[in-house]
């Protein structure tokens, strides 16, 4: 089961920490090439809510936020 909550990251700010990777591995990954953040999974999933905002957190360039579909219903793609 997934949730409303969508990560999203700003793939022009991320420098590449990890740190995303270290706290939620299977939310978030990194790129082979130059380190940058890939987000795996379009919704999180229930149960993963709290491990998703401390990764947007301790994202030291704030290249990650949360959104809340349910929240927002007339926006997005
Ligand atoms: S923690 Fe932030 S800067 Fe580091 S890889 Fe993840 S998104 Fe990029």
């Amino acid at each position: 089961m997934v949730t409303a909550m969508r990560v999203v990251a700003d793939r022009e700010r991320c420098c590449s920490a990890g740190r995303c990777v270290d706290t939620a591995a299977d939310l978030f990954d990194q790129e082979e090439e130059d380190g940058r953040v890939v987000v795996l999974a379009d919704r999180v999933p229930a149960g993963r809510e709290e491990d998703a905002r401390e990764a947007v957190e301790l994202c030291p360039s704030r290249a990650l936020r949360v959104e809340d579909d349910a929240a927002d219903p007339g926006e997005g793609r």
